[in-house]
């Protein structure tokens, strides 16, 4: 006897897969049509990161099929320590901060939806593969704030692995990854 409700669900699943490709094409042609400009704001904000890093960022936002802007370059040692107390930075050796070069080797770089700013983490996954390209062109090795263990620059792997590789390792160790997906390090 056929199990109709069986084949239901397997139509149901197919469907829905369809759906889901279709809305993936969708949303890849409107942004794949679309070329990102980092805004002036964003630009300004660069004002004080290491020049390579800056070339990174100027270069990845053309690779990126996700919008981008700066949210921050360098941090004054007073909103350092706030963020480090309040738990939001896990170091006070922060790359945000002037570092003895006279730069700041970090950049966070927010993703946006439009004009809505995004936290959907595949969004960082994708401007990370642009950073890693741009990286690797400029000539220097990043380190990615949702993948401390490994180079971003240097792994074979996609963003989203290396993330993902990041997390099992440490839950191996029995410690709670520290995901900062919007952010982006020299590593010197
Ligand atoms: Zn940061």
């Amino acid at each position: 006897m056929i199990n109709f409700g069986s084949f239901n669900n397997k139509w149901d699943k197919h469907v829905e897969r369809k759906k889901i490709n279709r809305d993936w094409d969708i949303k890849n042609f409107r942004r794949n049509s679309m070329a990102f400009k980092l805004s002036q704001r964003s630009l300004d904000r660069l004002d004080g990161v290491h020049p390579q890093l800056v070339e990174v960022v100027k270069k990845a936002i053309e690779y990126t099929d996700v919008d981008f802007g700066v949210i921050y370059g360098v941090r004054d040692l007073e909103t350092q320590k706030k963020l480090y107390e309040s738990g939001k930075s896990q170091t006070m050796a922060s790359k945000h901060l002037i570092q003895e070069d006279g730069y700041a080797h970090a950049v966070d770089l927010m993703a946006y939806d439009g004009s809505n700013p995004s936290w959907d983490i595949v969004d960082y996954d994708n401007i990370a593969d642009a950073m890693r390209k741009a990286g690797k062109e400029v000539g220097v090795d990043l380190v990615w704030g949702a993948a401390w263990h490994k180079l971003l620059t240097m792994s074979p792997d996609s963003a989203e692995d290396l993330m993902n590789d990041y997390i099992d390792t440490r839950r191996k160790e029995n410690r709670r990854p520290f995901i900062d997906g919007p952010h982006f390090q020299l590593h010197t």
